[in-house]
Order: structure tokens, then sequence, then C-alpha cells
């Protein structure tokens, strides 16, 4: 949700006279504290005027971020001020006297009564006797069609001893526009903490619940210098931002987190395992999604996944830029993360997937989802290089962005057309070959030996494919009993067999095949540990940065980027 100067009051009240209802502010009221049927719920009011033509389709939540049906968290739905209603529970149609004063009232619940864990998705929220934790898009019913149209929201009244943080507090009571308003999380409870800072002059709260293996302090300290030097890095001035963090399962051994960019805030729902040392990356890209993709456009509204390259891999570049930029990674930081992109890349299994593969397996595939991050980031990283060398260090992809910022103010284009336009206006450089062979067909990319200036050496090596040996997508879905172990594979040689509960992993996430994985497992013989190298038969060539020292000269691409 960003924020955007509201109309004058005056004006506001001269004009109301003559709007139609249409164009007449919807009014929102989020209560916690409630519950339905025996579940915790929260409830929402929404009062509007019917449609000028006395029929009204009100959208229950429908679809977000690969989750679908997600009017089954919607209960209890009343509609006042209707003569009659049809049409189908997620979209009733409300008949009604032309403009006339209509009143729904809903409860929402989430479908966990437990700790989520591995089977937590983002589009749905979760609603426990004393906390919560949602994003706008499973939690909004709105009349169809009014996305653009002005709404307001305020909480309700408290239940005793709860407290709530919202990024649409920001508003303090202000009108926006629907869609905004949707684009916002909240979480509140009995026990939220809140930390209040001041970065660049504007408020910065991080609100979190439960235990975690850092004070929220530590966390607020981790974030504070991300979002000044991104604010920096898009010569913006501060605005109000809320990071949001919230439990979904006591998993000492098993971290799953989800991070969901907002324009003033992003949040965090992960199991407690997180741990702030390796948070950096993932904190300045949920923080870089303020301004990519939205500020630089749309993002197609079918087969959005298509573009993902673009708002999720090119987010991952510029964060690990900012970050080595203003001193909060070393150049061996960033080339450890170039290294560990490329190699997952280079042994995706996923990594020759086209578009309309993406398109289809995005949300099911761990492998798929990961290329469109991968593939666009060392899209940015070659694109970078390139602008780099044609200008002689005077122009940059940061700079060409911030142009398509400009472009892309009050314009409804797609952010990768607009980004191809300017791109070529401003270096010459023809990025729909690029975005066809790389984003599209799913030919290898391989960057450039002039990347960094030709600074640092690119070397090539053979890696075996990185293959689990079981269906890790499958065992979440089971809620971790363990599903899909190939007979020939490596976890079934290390031990591993279907119908296994998985317990939890030791060891990071590194994405390398030649790095041992570990995971704990139970069955009826007890808990034990297994351990192997997640390798895959076949070998792929992988390409590798190394620092050899010339990365210090000022002339060269790492410290360029600085
Ligand atoms: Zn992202």
């Amino acid at each position: 949700m960003r924020l955007k100067p509201g109309l004058a009051l005056a004006a506001g009240l001269l004009l109301a006279a003559a709007k139609a209802p249409e164009q007449r502010t919807m009014h929102y009221r989020v209560t916690p504290g409630f519950w339905f049927d025996g579940t915790e719920s929260f409830q929402v009011d929404l009062r509007f005027r019917g449609d000028a033509d006395g029929e009204t389709l009100l959208q229950l939540p429908s679809e977000w971020a690969g989750s679908t049906e997600l009017w089954r968290q919607i209960v209890g739905l009343e509609i006042r001020g209707a003569t009659s209603l049809g049409g189908f529970y997620d979209k009733p149609v409300i008949r009604h006297r032309p403009g006339a004063r209509l009143r729904v009232r809903y409860f929402v619940v989430s479908p966990w009564r437990e700790d989520p864990g591995f089977a937590y998705g983002k589009a749905r929220p979760i609603v426990r006797s004393d906390w919560f934790f949602w994003h706008g898009e499973g939690v909004f019913a709105h009349p169809e069609g009014r996305e653009a149209r002005p709404a307001r929201f305020r909480w309700g009244k408290l239940p005793r001893g709860w407290t709530v943080a919202s990024d649409l507090d920001h508003l303090r009571g202000r009108r926006t526009e629907l869609a905004n308003m949707i684009d916002s999380v909240a979480i509140g409870g009995t026990r939220l903490n809140v930390v209040e800072r001041d970065i660049g002059g504007a408020p910065f709260r991080l609100a979190t619940i439960g235990r975690w293996t850092f004070a929220p302090e530590q966390l607020a300290d981790t974030v504070a210098p991300i979002v000044e030097a991104e604010n920096a890095f898009w010569g913006d001035r501060s605005a109000p931002l809320l990071v949001a963090m919230a439990p979904i399962g006591n998993l000492p051994s098993g971290l799953f987190y989800v991070g969901t960019g907002r324009t003033d805030a992003f949040s965090i729902a992960s199991t407690s395992a997180f741990e702030l040392k390796h948070a950096k990356r993932f904190l300045a890209h949920e923080y870089m999604h303020s301004w990519v993709p939205l500020a630089l456009g749309a993002l197609p509204v079918e087969k959005q996944p298509s573009d993902y390259w673009f708002s999720e891999g090119f987010t991952d570049y510029l964060a690990s830029k900012v970050l080595l930029r203003a001193g909060l990674w070393s150049a061996s930081d960033y080339v450890a993360d170039k290294n560990e992109t490329l190699l997952r890349y280079g042994t995706s299994p996923a990594r020759s997937a086209s578009a309309e593969q993406v398109v289809e397996r995005f949300w099911e595939d761990e492998a798929v989802r990961q290329l469109s991050y991968d593939r666009g980031h060392l899209l940015a990283a070659m694109l970078d290089a390139e602008i780099f060398a044609r200008s002689q260090g005077a122009d940059s992809l940061d700079a060409v962005l911030r142009a398509q910022r400009d472009v892309a103010k009050g314009s409804s284009a797609l952010a990768t057309s607009l980004f191809a336009e300017v791109l070529k206006g401003r270096t010459g450089i023809d990025v729909a070959p690029l975005i066809d062979r790389y984003a599209r067909r799913g030919e290898m990319l391989r960057l450039p030996d002039t990347l960094f200036g030709g600074c640092a050496r690119l070397v090539s090596e053979r890696r075996r494919a990185f293959e689990r040996g079981y269906d890790a997508d499958a065992t979440r879905e089971a809620d971790g009993l363990i599903t899909g172990v190939d007979p020939l594979g490596p976890a079934f040689a290390a031990g591993m067999r279907d119908g296994m509960r998985l317990v939890g992993r030791e060891d990071r996430n590194s994405g390398d095949s030649a790095v041992e994985i570990a995971y704990r497992v139970a069955d009826a013989g007890g808990e034990r540990v297994l351990r192997y190298l997640p390798q895959g038969k076949e070998e792929f060539e992988v390409q590798r940065l190394e620092l050899d020292g010339r990365e210090t000269d000022p002339a060269c691409g790492v410290s360029a980027t600085r």
C-alpha cells in the first residue's frame, strides 16, 4: 500500500453531490477478537453505495499468490440493504434500489487451527484466539470493478489488551484507492511487540509476534541500514514503513519462511529457525519490492509468473548491488551470492523451462519458482555489465530503472515493456531478443567475461545436477509425510523411504550438489538424521566468479558499483 495525497476535504464535499454511487467512498472496518461457530475469527464491516443500475456484484477474496478459493475463509456473510440476492457464494449478486446504501458484514477464519509450518501460504490469514496475521488480498471483499475507487479503512474496537499494526495505519483514516488498500498487511494480538524507530525522518515500526533466535531490536538494527541504503539508491525520501513478522511454527531444525513485499511495508512469516545472520539478502529483497515492480509499471493480470524474472530476479540483483554499495556486504559476500545463484541456476532441474512452463508450474514447483528469480538476477547482472561497458562506466542499470520509474508514473503499461523501451532509448541495447531467448524459450544464459569491467575472473566447472531425491513440494503439502522418493536417487540410497516423517533439516539450504544435505526423519524405528550429497546423474557446466584482488581497483566493476 502506498501513501498518496488525499483530495482536499472541501473539494470532496462539493463533488459529493454530483458523484455516481460507484465513485463514492467504500468504508471498511476490521475488528479482531471474534469467534464464529467456535472458530477464532475477526469481523469485517463494509459500507458502500450499490451501483446506479440497481445491481452490484460483490467479489469475495478469490485468488492470489498461487492460492485459490480464498472465499472459503469468509464465513457468516450478511448483506443488508438489498431487495434480493442471487449469484454464487464467492460472487453474490446484490439487487437494490439504484445507488442504495449497502452494508456487508462477514467473519474471516483461518484454514489452520494449529501452526501451519510448511503448509503456510501467504494468501490465507492466520487467526488465533490471541493474535492474527493477514494480507489484504485474503481479507477484503469489494464491489466488482471498483479497484480504482476510493476506500477508507479503520480498526474497530480492539479487545482489551490487544494492539495492532498495519501499513493501513499510515493512511491515518484518509481515503485511498481500493487496490492500494488491499495491498496491505496487518498483525496484532495480546503480545505484539512493536519497536519504533526513525529512519531518515520517517517512522519505522517493526511489529513481531512470538519468540525468535534474536531480539526484535536486533532485527530493527539490521533492517534500518538496508532501508536507508535502498531509499538512497532510488533517491527517495523516507516514508512510513512497517515490517511485520509472524510465527508459523516452532520447528527449530526446519526453516521455512515467506516474504511479502508491500509498497510501504513488508512481512515475514517464518518458522522459529529464522536467523538474522542470513537475513540481509532476504530483507533487502523484500524492501526492494517497495519499488520493483509497481513503481516501474504493471504486472500482467493473466499469466503473471511470465514476468517474474523481472519483478523477482531484478529485485534480487538490485538488492545485492545495494548491499554491496552500502558496505553492508563485502565484495566476497557479493561474489558468494552471485556464485550461489550461478550454481543453483546451472544445476537446476528446471533450468531450461520456457515461459509457458514457468506460468504453469510456478506455484507448484520449487525449482521453477527459484529459476524465475535466478534467471532474472543473472539477466540483470548481464545487462548491467553491458550498460557499464557501453557507457565506459557512465551509465548503469540503476539509472535506467530510475528513468523508467519517471516514465511509469501515470502509465498503465507493463513494467517489462517500459523497461525495454527505456533501456533502448537510453543505451541503444535491444533487450527483446535476450528476453525471448532466456525468459521465453529457456536458453541457458552465460555471463560474459566482461562482467565487472573484466576485473573478476569468471571460470567454468562441471557440477552434478542438484537433486534431493524425493518430492519436496509434495512432502510439504502432505504436512511432512515423505513422498516421491526416487528409488534410483541419492535419498533412497541414504535410507529415505516414502511414508517416513520429515522432522526437519539440519543443514543450511545451499542448493549446491557438492554440499551434503541432512534431514532428520522419523519412522517406526524412531528418529535419525540422513546425510547425503543431493546429486543427480546429469552433469552440467556452471560458471563461477573469482575475485583476484583486482576488484579493489577503482576502475573495476565490483567497486564501481559502490
Ligand atoms: Zn520477491
